[in-house]
């Protein structure tokens, strides 16, 4: 099977757009969650992800601009939050509440978990690749699956242990690890074999930046694209 993992769409449909034409065909999309905060296109990447048919777990924005628990965002995330619930409908709304925390999957054999943070707090736990390498075995005998796909730190990271494997794919909307390029990542699975490839692609950043602007988002959300921080 060919898997097309991506996480942290934060709104940016232009970015989402580059990544599925730049990705090639695929059996399944897996999203890792935070479809909506930050961006300019929030309904729009709602829309996407479900026209996608993705196997797709919630993320913080999701569940706070879902009208849920608060995150505790700093302020300018906060705004946009605040702003991405007035431009969402009712029906995006609905079906970003509906998605759930965790996701398992059995993907011709093997066995796929997927969170937005990390299988101990969902929502809230931040797993940077050095966590990654570290918590790896725990988190894999936690789940019981031979891969954990993972979101939120923003930061492509692939850790493989006897095991199995930890993926991150990075951030399409959003990268946060010094390069500006939309990130995601094409999983094959072959038999127990699990191949990886994380693939960047570039976009206009100045029709996204404007386009947040026009909608009164935060300017340090806008200019921070630029620099992939
Ligand atoms: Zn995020």
């Amino acid at each position: 099977m060919r898997l097309l993992v991506i996480s942290d769409i934060h709104g940016n449909l232009t970015a989402l757009n580059r990544v599925l034409d730049s990705s090639g065909g695929y059996d399944l999309a897996i999203c890792a969650g935070d479809i909506v905060g930050y961006g300019p296109n929030p309904g729009e990447c709602v829309d996407a992800i479900k026209g996608l048919h993705a196997a797709c777990v919630t993320g913080n924005h999701d569940a706070e601009v879902a009208g849920g628990e608060s995150f505790g965002a700093n302020p300018a995330a906060s705004q946009a939050i605040r702003i991405h619930k007035r431009l969402l409908s009712t029906q995006q709304t609905a079906w970003l509440r509906g998605l759930p925390r965790r996701l398992e999957l059995d993907l011709a054999g093997v066995k796929v978990a997927v969170f937005h943070g990390s299988p101990v707090q969902p929502l809230r736990e931040y797993v940077f690749p050095h966590d990654a390498r570290m918590l790896a075995d725990h988190f894999l005998e936690l789940t019981g699956t031979d891969v954990i796909i993972l979101g939120h730190t923003h930061m492509p990271c692939e850790v493989r242990t006897e095991k199995g494997l930890i993926l991150n794919p990075g951030s399409v909307g959003q990268p946060r690890d010094g390069d500006p390029r939309a990130s995601y990542a094409v999983m094959e699975t072959s038999g127990d074999d699990v191949e990886v490839t994380i693939g960047r692609a570039e976009y206009d950043i100045d029709l996204v930046a404007s386009r947040m602007r026009e909608r009164g988002l935060p300017e340090v959300l806008a200019n921070r694209l630029y620099h992939g921080r």
